[in-house]
Parts: C-alpha cells; structure tokens; sequence
C-alpha cells in the first residue's frame, strides 16, 4: 500500500463542544449532583422521520428530519428549524441544549428543542419545499403543539415556511392555531418588531456594557463582522444612538472608514446589489475580515457565525468589549485569554436573545389573540434584555467569573432548581 498522509489533525474547534465545556464549569461551580448534572446533558427527547415526497420530475425522494427536545422543565420547548444537508442529530441535540440555557437565562418561560431536516434548499423548488416542511409537520404532529412544543426559523428556514407549517397544523387540528409556530408573516399573526428583535437586543446590551465600562456612546468606535439581519441592525441603531461604525464586513469581506461607515447607505447597496452582499461598497477602504477583528475599536460585535474568535487570534483583538450578535463566535479556548486581557465579553445567550424574546412576544400575542404595537414590544424587549443583563452581570459579580460563566450559572441553576422543585415522576 502506497504511503498515505495523516489526516490533519482538525484545528477548528466544535462550538457545541465549546457550550458543553461551558456547562460543565457553570455544573462544576453550582456542584450539580451527578444524577441532576445527567439529567440535564441529556435530551428528553429525540425524534428521527422520514419525509417522503414527490419531487417535480414524478421521481419519489425521501428526505430525513430531526426534532430533539433538550428539556421542557420551565414550560413548553421552543427552538428553530434548519434546513441543510450536512446537519446532524448531534448538532441538533447540541443546539436544543443551547436553547434551553437561552431561554432560561432570559426568564422566558420555555425549554429547549430544535428542529432540521437534512436537504438542500437551493436544489428544491418552491413546491418540493412545501411538501417537505408539510409532511415534516405532519409527521410531527404528537410533538409540536402550541402548549408542548413551538417552532420559528433558523437556517434557510424563512417566515413562508413558518406558514406552511402553521396551516399544516392548523388543517389537522381542525381549527387554526397560530401559537404552534413563532417567526410567521406579520399578516398570519407574527409579531411587530420580530425582524428587528435579535439586533435591538444587541443594541440594548452594547449601551448596558459600555455604562458598566464608562464608555460613553459618542465617542465610541464599533466594528462589526456580519451584515445580516443581525449585523446590519445592531449597526444600524447603534449609529442611531451615536456610536461611530467604523468596520462593516460580510462574506465578500470587510470595509473600514475611521470616519465612519454610513450604516444607511450600506444596507441600502446590499438591498440593491443582485447578490445581496457589500462587493463593490465604496464607503470604506476594503480588509480582510481577519484584519476587521483585530480593529482598535471599543466595541467589536461578532454578527455572521460560529469559531471567527479563537485562542489564534484572541491575544491580537483590541476591542474593550465584544457583544456576541452571532451564536458561537466565540471558542472555549479563547475565551481565558480575552479575559486576561481585561475584554468584556456579553455572550451570545445573553446578547443575541432578542430573537427568541420577542418570539415569546409572538407566542403571547397569538394565545391572546389580541396584538401589541412595535412601541410595546420594543419597551417590553427592552426590559427584559436589561434585566437578563443585569442578573446575569450580578451574578457574574458574586461568583468572580466572566459573564458568559455567569451566564450558565444562572441558566443551569434556574433548570435544575425547577427540576427539584417538579421531582422526578419515576
Ligand atoms: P444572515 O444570513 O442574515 O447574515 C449573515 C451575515 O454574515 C451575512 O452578511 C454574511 O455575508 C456574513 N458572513 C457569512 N460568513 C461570513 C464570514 N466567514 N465572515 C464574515 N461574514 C460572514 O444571518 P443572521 O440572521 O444575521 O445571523 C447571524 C448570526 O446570528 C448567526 O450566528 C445566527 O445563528 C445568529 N443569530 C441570529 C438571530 C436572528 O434572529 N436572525 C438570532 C440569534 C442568533
């Protein structure tokens, strides 16, 4: 046999590992009885379907999907749905865990879960795509469930797939049930101010830590990877209130003006560049999006995805605090040698819950039947990312740790003392 190189060892490390790592320090430091820290690594459950449909061409194909729910012991489990091809059970289970410290560190009355079905949206058409998430629906049907379980979007999922699986639902049930699924047109019982949530909610904990920093907003420099929903808004309100935006990127990669990007004029280009993206941008001097992490700024907000901070770049970041728009952007491994180094860090479970917040609005709303003005739901987001903020810097406070250890503490004490409180029926 000819000699055959070693796989390279792989360098990239797992986020969901990276979460787990921080679980189990936030277990280790609340002292989790063993059966209670088990009990919480543990999905209550995992569904696997199969999702056969009738392609366009008469062939028959059968797709796979995935629903795991981490825990429901604070209510009813909430997570997105993610269509992909490369996605996994694992990835699934990692990611419904994440939703149950999310929602508890906000004091949203939900567990966890998360959804996928393994496929390729930009090899569907529209009516494959309808079929799948109606049959992915059905076949789900004992699980989700305004009071059991409620999806909303994720990756390449939108606000028309939330519909179908809406009427899908609704058609079984016998009646139309708005609740069973969040992040739906606005029209079909979505919430105002949904669109906005998750960058208003990074907007709100940026100005929260820059108090507890003593840095004030007009005199602030801010950069931020990611100009997506996320990225574009917490730029976008940021300028709003001051801040002067000084590196923008996205995957085309980065733009800097030290006398400040024109946020407005960015996110129009996007809208009416074909491709959606900044190629072209002539506001800023083009950089690398390696070269923008490493800006002397006062405030960097990773917004575009997982592993962009590591232990490779971590000692050369210059910003006094990072509010982490995206999840994840942050590795295990950096995240000692950013606190060496005196950099505030607002996590992601914390800094990009505004999504989920106001997914909880919608929710509300829908069971009510009765809808609130935007004005309310930003008051009321508002409220609640500030109080999380605040339990969670407390708590940080009291246990000398960084804020994103505070953060799982509060998350993981909160499920397991509910967990004691309700008993284990068995
Ligand atoms: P999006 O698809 O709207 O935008 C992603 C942006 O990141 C795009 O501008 C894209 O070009 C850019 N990007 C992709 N790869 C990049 C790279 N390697 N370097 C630089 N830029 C890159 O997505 P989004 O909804 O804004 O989500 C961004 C992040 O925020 C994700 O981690 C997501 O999970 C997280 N998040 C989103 C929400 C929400 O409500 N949209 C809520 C919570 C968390």
């Amino acid at each position: 046999m000819s000699y055959q190189e070693p796989a390279p060892i792989p360098d990239k490390e797992n986020p969901f590992e990276s979460m787990m790592k921080r679980f189990d320090k936030a277990a280790e430091i609340l002292q989790l009885e063993p059966g209670v820290y088990e009990f919480l690594k543990t999905p209550a459950m995992q569904v696997i379907v199969s999702i056969p449909i009738q392609m366009d061409d008469g062939s028959i194909k059968v797709f796979e999907g995935y629903r795991v729910i981490h825990n429901y012991a604070l209510g009813p489990a909430k997570g997105g749905i993610r269509y992909a091809p490369d996605v996994t059970l694992d990835e699934v289970k990692a990611l419904a865990a994440w939703m149950t410290w999310k929602c508890a560190v906000m004091d949203i009355p939900f567990g966890g879960a998360k959804g996928a079905v393994k496929c390729d949206p930009k090899k569907l058409t529209r009516v494959e795509l309808e079929k799948i998430t109606r049959r992915y629906t059905a076949n789900l049907l004992d699980i989700i469930g305004p009071d059991k379980d409620i999806p909303a979007p994720d990756l390449n999922t939108d606000e028309q797939i939330m519909a179908w699986i809406m009427d899908t639902y609704s058609m079984h049930v016998r009646r139309t049930e708005r609740a069973v699924v969040t992040g739906k047109p606005l029209i079909l019982g979505g919430s105002p101010g949904r669109r906005e949530a998750t960058g208003r909610g990074v907007m709100i904990v940026t100005l929260a830590a820059m108090e507890r920093l003593g840095l004030k907003p007009k005199k602030s420099t801010v950069v931020v990877q990611g100009f997506g929903n996320v990225g574009s808004i917490s730029a976008k309100l940021l300028a709003e209130r001051g801040l002067k935006i000084i590196a923008i990127s996205d995957i085309t990669g980065g733009y800097y003006n030290k006398k400040g990007i024109d946020v407005e004029k960015a996110i129009k280009y996007v809208q009416n560049n074909p491709e959606k993206t900044l190629e072209g941008f002539d506001g800023g001097d083009k950089i690398t999006n390696e070269e923008l992490l490493e800006l002397e700024c006062d405030v960097l907000i990773p917004a575009a995805r997982e592993d962009q901070i590591t232990k490779h770049n971590a000692p050369r970041i210059k910003a006094k605090l990072i509010v982490e728009g995206a999840n994840g952007p942050t590795t295990a491994s950096a995240d000692p040698i950013l606190e060496e180094k005196g950099i505030l860090v607002v996590p992601d479970i914390v800094a990009n819950a505004g999504g989920v917040t106001v997914s909880y609005f919608e929710w509300v709303q829908d069971r009510m039947g009765f809808y609130w003005t935007t004005e309310m739901v930003n008051e009321r987001l508002e409220r609640m990312m500030l109080s999380a903020f605040e339990n969670v810097y407390n708590i940080a406070k009291a246990y000398n740790v960084s804020l994103r250890l505070g953060a799982y503490i509060l998350a993981v004490d909160k499920v397991a003392k509910t967990l004691k409180l309700r008993g284990i029926y068995g």
